[in-house]
């Protein structure tokens, strides 16, 4: 078994969609970023790539590449899943965090894990995304910033069972 974590954070900026495990969410600000932003997926593929120690989400799809402006990034999620697969590896399951002051995400989680379930490819039991608030304090707190965590285990599928 392979453990990775990840850790990412954006901006907030009026004018963009809020995207986070690939769901918009109602608010009148959007993660800024080369990308759609969408840091729960970022901080996943992090984890993900971190596990089977291949690089970083900045490796394998650079921000200063064209193809790469706007990105879905749950497509790039999705190819993270095969770079690890190939090398073997089944997903265990998943552990994450938006530390976010607003809006309230606790309505949205399910649909996170429903999406994060399909393009992942593994139930949805597997996954578990949690929020929570800042205490009004630091960037998150303050509503100019959200973050994320994650934690990903990994499971050799040649490896004998415990
Ligand atoms: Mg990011």
């Amino acid at each position: 078994m392979r453990v990775g974590i990840g850790y990412d954070l954006h901006r907030l900026e009026s004018g963009r969609p809020l995207i986070l495990g690939g769901i918009e969410v109602p608010f009148d600000k959007g993660l800024a970023g080369h990308s759609d932003g969408d840091a729960l997926a970022h901080a996943i593929t992090d984890a993900l790539l971190g596990a089977a120690a291949l690089g970083n989400i900045g490796q394998h799809f650079p921000d200063t590449d064209p193809e790469f402006k706007d990105a879905d990034s749950m497509e790039l999620l999705r190819q993270s899943v095969g770079l690890v697969r190939d090398r073997g590896y089944a997903i265990g399951n998943i552990d994450a965090n938006i530390i976010a002051q607003q809006p309230k995400l606790n309505p949205h989680l399910d649909a996170m894990r429903e999406r994060l379930s399909d393009v992942m490819g593994i139930e949805i039991d597997r996954i578990s995304v949690k929020a929570k608030t800042n205490e009004l304090v630091g960037p998150e707190g303050r509503g100019e910033a959200m973050s994320t965590q994650a934690i990903v285990l990994l499971e050799s599928g040649d490896a004998p069972s415990a």
